[in-house]
C-alpha cells in the first residue's frame, strides 16, 4: 500500500526554521525529500532549537528543494550536509548565487554564539563549502522527476529574488509548499503565480493576522523621514534586511532623489552582505519585474545614486560618525540583533536628532522588537543607552503577503485541505479561521514534530 506523510520538522506554529520531510512510500521503494532546511531565529544558537538533532536521518533524504535564500530557509542546509544528506539540492538560479554569500554570514555568527557558550561550531566553513556545491539549478515551470515516486515542479512565489512555491507530485496527489509568498503587487519581483488542481496546500502565515499599509504610505513615510532628517540635521537610522529589503530602499531613494534632488544626502550602506546581495540582483534582471527590468536595460542602475556610499571594511564603517549630518546610514542586522547597525544605534539612539525606521518583521526577543515596542533603555553589547530617537515603523516594503494577500492566494487555488505553517500560532490560527470561515476549506495548524498522512484522507 502506498503512503505520502509530511512530518513538520520545524516551521510549524513558528515564522522561522522552515524544513519538511515529505516521504511518498510505495511496495518497491520509500522517497524522502525536504523542502527548505532553515536556521530558527531569535534566539541565540546556544540557547536554540538549532542545537538539536534533526528529527530524522539526513542521510536517508534523497533530495532537498530550497524556496529561497532567506537564512531561516536554508540556514541549516551545511549542518544537514555534515549529519549525513548525500542527496542532490535544488534551487532557482538566483537562489543558488544567493546561497553562499547568505550562508558564509550565518556561519560566521552561529559560530561565534557557539564559541561565547563554549560550545563547538556546529558546522565548518568547509561544510558550508560542500553544502553549496551540491546545489543544482532547477528553472520555473521545469517538472523534475526525485526517486520512483516523486515530481517536484517550482513556482515563482513573488516574495524575493528566485523565490519558489515547491509543487510535489507523487501517487496522484498534488501538494504545494508556498514558501514565504511576495505581496501583491510586488516591489521588485514579479508577481507570484497561483498553481491549480491542488489537493493538499501547507500554506505560510506570517503575517496571516496584519495587514500591511501600501507601498505608497511606506514611500511616503520615508520621504517625511527623510525631510524631517534634513530639518533636524540629525540621522536616519535604517536597520536593514540585506535581501529584499535593502534593494527595496535603495531602490526607492534612487526614484525619491531622481524626483527631487534638493533632498539628497549622504547614504551609507554600510553592510558587505547587502552590497553583495546587490550585485547578484544586477546580475538576474530576468528575476526583476518589468519595469525595473527595462530601466535597468537602459543603463539605469535601480540601487545606486551619486549620494550612496558603500563602506567596504570596519575601518570605513567608523569614518561614517566623522561626516557632517544629515546622513541616512543603511546597515544590518535588520533585527538589530548582531551586524554594524548596533554600533550606529550605541551612537545615535541617544539623540533626538535620529529617526530609527524599522523596515520589517521583528521577532520576540529581538532588540529591534523592544525598541519598536517603545523601549527607552537598552543596553548594547554592555553600554547601556538612554533612547531619545524617535522611532518608526514602515512595513509597506515588506516582502511578505500580508492576510489578504494570503486569503486570496487560497481562493485562487482552491485546495482541497490547507495546512498553515511558518506563522506564529496566533497568526497560523487566526488565518486558518477566515480561511474556513470564508472559503469553506478544512485547515489545521499543525505543531512541529507532528506527521500528517495524505493518502486515503477525505
Ligand atoms: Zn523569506
Amino acid at each position: 500500500m502506498n503512503t505520502l506523510t509530511v512530518t513538520f520538522a520545524r516551521g510549524a506554529r513558528r515564522v522561522t526554521g522552515s524544513n519538511f520531510l515529505i516521504e511518498a512510500k510505495s511496495d518497491t521503494a520509500t522517497t524522502r525529500i525536504l523542502v527548505d532546511c532553515g536556521l530558527a531565529q531569535g534566539e541565540r544558537y546556544c540557547e536554540s532549537v538549532n542545537k538539536q538533532k534533526f528529527s530524522y536521518d539526513p542521510a536517508t533524504v534523497e533530495a532537498i528543494f530550497f524556496t529561497h535564500a532567506h537564512e531561516d530557509h536554508i540556514g541549516l542546509f551545511p549542518k544537514l550536509v555534515k549529519e549525513g544528506f548525500k542527496g542532490d539540492a535544488y534551487a532557482t538560479a538566483p537562489t543558488k548565487a544567493l546561497m553562499p554569500i547568505m550562508l558564509q554570514d550565518s556561519g560566521h555568527i552561529i559560530a561565534d554564539e557557539a564559541k561565547r557558550c563554549g560550545d563547538e561550531a556546529p558546522y565548518s566553513p568547509e561544510d558550508t563549502e560542500r553544502a553549496v556545491g551540491m546545489v543544482n539549478e532547477l528553472e520555473y515551470g521545469k517538472t523534475l522527476a526525485v526517486g520512483k515516486n516523486v515530481a517536484v515542479t517550482l513556482y515563482n512565489a513573488g516574495h524575493i529574488i528566485g523565490s519558489a512555491s515547491v509543487l510535489i507530485e507523487a501517487f496522484g496527489k498534488r501538494l504545494v509548499f508556498t514558501g514565504d509568498l511576495g505581496r501583491v503587487p510586488a516591489v521588485l519581483v514579479p508577481e507570484r503565480e497561483v498553481p491549480q488542481n491542488i489537493d493538499y496546500l501547507f500554506m505560510e502565515s506570517v503575517y496571516g493576522n496584519r495587514v500591511h499599509e501600501s507601498i505608497e504610505e511606506s514611500v511616503d513615510l520615508l520621504h517625511a523621514s527623510v525631510q524631517e532628517t534634513r530639518r533636524k540635521n540629525g540621522v536616519l537610522l535604517i536597520p536593514a534586511f540585506s535581501l529584499e529589503r535593502t534593494q527595496i530602499i535603495l531602490s526607492a531613494l534612487d526614484t525619491m532623489f531622481t524626483k527631487d534632488s534638493a533632498l539628497a544626502m549622504p547614504v551609507f550602506l554600510d553592510s558587505p552582505l547587502a552590497t553583495k546581495v546587490t550585485k547578484v540582483y544586477e546580475r538576474y534582471p530576468e528575476f526583476i519585474r518589468e519595469e525595473i527590468r527595462v530601466k535597468m536595460k537602459n543603463g539605469d542602475d535601480p540601487f545606486s545614486f551619486a549620494s550612496l556610499r558603500i563602506t567596504e571594511n570596519v575601518e570605513e564603517s567608523k569614518t561614517i560618525e566623522r561626516v557632517a549630518n544629515p546622513k541616512i546610514i543603511i546597515a544590518g542586522a535588520g533585527m538589530s540583533h548582531g551586524g554594524r547597525i548596533r554600533t550606529h544605534e550605541a551612537h545615535y539612539l541617544g539623540a533626538t536628532s535620529t529617526t530609527l525606521l524599522i523596515s520589517g518583521y521583528q521577532v520576540a526577543g529581538s532588540l529591534g522588537r523592544r525598541l519598536q515596542d517603545g523601549a527607552t533603555k537598552i543596553n548594547i553589547d554592555g553600554s547601556s543607552i538612554s533612547v531619545r530617537a524617535q522611532v518608526k515603523s514602515l512595513d509597506g516594503f515588506s516582502a511578505h503577503a500580508d492576510r489578504n494577500d494570503l486569503l486570496e492566494y487560497v481562493e485562487a487555488m482552491n485546495p482541497k485541505e490547507v495546512f498553515t505553517i511558518l506563522g506564529e500560532t496566533a497568526s497560523a490560527t487566526f488565518l486558518a479561521q477566515r480561511i474556513q470561515g470564508f472559503l469553506d476549506i478544512p485547515v489545521s495548524v499543525p505543531r512541529e514534530g507532528e506527521s500528517v498522512e495524505l493518502i486515503g484522507r477525505k
